[in-house]
């Protein structure tokens, strides 16, 4: 595989991703994309156990000799999003493939949602971090921001700038701590906040009409009959200026007039 990623070098900002771990000899620690085995290293030394994932057989070999002294990092040879992640770790602690973001971070979620007291603190290309973080009524603020911060606390420890990569890329980076609030996840709120913000400009009456396709009642006049029911404060509104709380009570009231399903 050819090698087209750019490598952590700067040692104060691999120290601000272990301080933020808050990484003792208790933890198990999973690392996606080892890479050279810098950052790797880092976060050995403080913790019980790593489990490495790299994709690129070539670096994990090179990462492997680098570290062989280190008895407590297994190094796993694999691609992060085809693998289940090992069942002991409880932290997760990346400078992520930023091709993967989207798919490992809902991986990540997901995994760290089921695992009480577990957190993951990563990095990722500036703008994806800064859609996770936006809130209502910012232009980033977008399905990203809706179904990271429904499940976990977003929390920003420090934007990172190109230069402290090698070879220098032409993006800056963010590294983001997630707290997952441990939550029932409804799959039906997602798929329900999904399809409305497809048109996140809009007021959330067209907006559930343009995405009627999604829901459960799709006839439209029978849609506009529910919907014309209901308080022109909100149904006027637009989608990207709800809060989560607010999105969970409109899509309990769509459960209620029927136009979504539990
Ligand atoms: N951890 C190193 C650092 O901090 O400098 C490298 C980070 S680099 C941004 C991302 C690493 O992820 C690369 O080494 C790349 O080969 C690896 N990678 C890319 N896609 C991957 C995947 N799907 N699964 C596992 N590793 C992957």
């Amino acid at each position: 595989m050819r090698n087209t990623q750019v490598f952590l070098r700067d040692i104060n900002i691999m120290n601000k991703i272990v301080d933020s771990a808050e990484l003792s000899k208790k933890d198990i620690v999973l690392e996606i994309g080892s890479g050279d085995g810098r950052l790797t290293k880092v976060i050995a030394e403080k913790v019980k156990k790593v489990y490495a994932i790299e994709i690129d057989l070539n670096l994990l070999d090179s990462s492997k000799m680098a570290l062989k002294d280190m008895k407590n990092v297994e190094f796993i040879n694999a691609d992060a999003l085809e693998i289940n992640f090992p069942d002991d770790v409880n932290k997760i602690v990346s400078n992520l493939p930023y091709s993967i973001s989207s798919p490992v971070t809902t991986k990540i979620i997901y995994f760290l949602n089921k695992r009480a007291g577990s957190f993951a603190v990563l990095m990722y290309q500036k703008e994806f971090g800064e859609r996770m973080l936006a809130i209502p009524g910012i232009r980033d603020y977008s399905m990203l921001s809706v179904f990271c911060q429904y499940t976990c606390e977003v929390k920003k420890i420090t934007n990172v700038s190109k230069g402290c990569f090698r070879p220098t890329p032409s993006v800056d980076s963010v590294v983001i701590k997630l707290l997952p609030k441990h939550i029932d996840i409804d799959e039906g709120f997602l798929d329900f906040c999904r399809a409305i913000f497809q048109h996140k400009k809009k007021n959330l009456y067209s907006a559930i009409l343009d995405s009627r396709g999604k829901m459960a009642l799709h006839t439209k006049s029978e849609l506009k009959e529910k919907l014309e029911t209901l308080d022109d404060s909100f149904i006027k509104e637009k989608v990207f200026l709800f809060e989560i709380e607010e999105l969970l009570n409109i899509y309990k009231e769509m459960i209620k007039l029927g136009i979504c399903q539990k």
